[in-house]
């Protein structure tokens, strides 16, 4: 068992199937794919026991995306759609889409059709075992290319080593959110955001369903190797602060062959080994400075990381259910009463 389930196994209360299910799909420069995206949707609805809504969010597209989608709304009500007023990046996009979703659950998918729409119907039943968060794990990526496979395999193994141990490996945004998970997540505000790894801070009850990725539908990726640079960069320094205390380590490291140079001198100079003069004393000093400056700057990391942690205005905790919580809040009279007795 991975450490992400193990970590959040729950007491399951299993559920009935949600009345609504909201995708939410971010679009940026999609207009390539949009055909196959509204044939695919429509398929897939009409195999759903439940109603569906497809939240849509232009993210400042500048080809004929958004004129596709307004033209799909008008013809389907089903079909809502946010234009975001220029591209805010991919993380964004789908915050606004999780924003507006109604849904009882709500899927976060891309617009390639990279991920099988018929996976969510594996989702749905986790989902009715009373899981909040189902998240697909690839077993395969077909049809992208190495070095896309290879950064992507990098990313996660490095992530979980230096960022969030939780984070489950080759997992991408595509997942199920029950509303109640949903809610604790749209609590947490942050302009930098990492959704993946915020999913897993947020806790509840969360399952893996195997999938096989697929090809890119039509188009281009959205996400060149300088995109996925710099979104791996954010999601370093906006989960975690183990970026700041890389000096504090670097200081203590230089510290320690400092001392060592300094140990060794002398056991030189003891022992008649050849020296040159100067030399030692010099290292040794340089080090040892180099060692003091970095280990100030990393305390003063230590610092930036806490405002840092306390500017994101996370909640303190959140709750994923209570039992008889109803009955135990007194209620105003009785608290009345209850001052009055004071
Ligand atoms: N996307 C977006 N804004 C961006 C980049 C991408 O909304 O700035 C959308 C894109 O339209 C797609 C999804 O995010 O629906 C994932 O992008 P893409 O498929 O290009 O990434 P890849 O699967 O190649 O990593
Ligand atoms: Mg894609």
């Amino acid at each position: 068992m991975s450490v992400s389930e193990a970590a959040t196994r729950h007491l399951l209360q299993p559920r009935s199937g949600p009345n609504l299910l909201s995708l939410v799909i971010p679009t940026f420069n999609e207009e390539a794919v949009i055909p196959y995206l509204r044939s695919a949707c429509e398929e897939f609805a009409g195999t759903l026991p439940c109603a569906v809504e497809v939240v849509l969010v232009n993210d400042g597209s500048v080809d004929g995306t958004l004129h596709q989608l307004v033209e799909w709304a008008a013809a389907d009500p089903r079909i809502r759609v946010i234009h975001l007023s220029r591209n805010f990046g991919h993380q964004i996009a789908a915050t606004a889409g999780l924003d507006h979703a109604r849904g009882d659950a709500v899927v976060i998918l891309d617009a390639d059709l990279q991920d099988p729409l018929p996976v969510i119907h594996e989702m749905i039943a986790r989902y009715c075992e009373g899981y909040d968060v189902v998240y697909g794990q690839r077993e395969s990526r077909a049809g992208e290319s190495l070095q896309k496979r290879f950064t992507a395999w990098l990313f996660y193994r490095i992530m979980r080593t230096f960022v969030d141990e939780r984070l489950p490996v080759d997992t991408g945004d595509f997942r199920l959110i029950s509303r109640e998970c949903l809610n604790a997540l749209m609590r947490m505000r942050e302009t930098h955001r990492f959704l993946r790894g915020m999913t897993s801070w947020v806790g509840f009850a969360q399952i893996a369903v195997k999938y096989h990725r697929q090809p890119r539908r039509a188009g281009t990726t959205k996400y060149p190797l300088r995109k996925m640079l710099s979104f791996s960069w954010t999601a370093a320094t906006s989960f975690s602060t183990v970026p700041l205390r890389v000096s504090a380590l670097l200081g203590v490291l230089i510290g320690a062959v400092g001392l060592e140079e300094a140990a060794r001198a002398i056991l030189a100079y003891l022992i008649g080994w050849y020296t040159v003069p100067g030399w030692a004393s010099l290292t040794v000093l340089t080090s040892l400075i180099g060692s003091a400056i970095l280990i100030s700057i990393g305390i003063l990391g230590e610092y930036v990381a806490k405002l840092y942690e306390q500017s994101k205005e996370r909640p303190l905790y959140l709750v994923a259910r209570t039992f008889n919580m109803e009955e135990a809040r007194p209620k105003p009279e009785t608290l009345a009463e209850a001052v009055r007795q004071v």
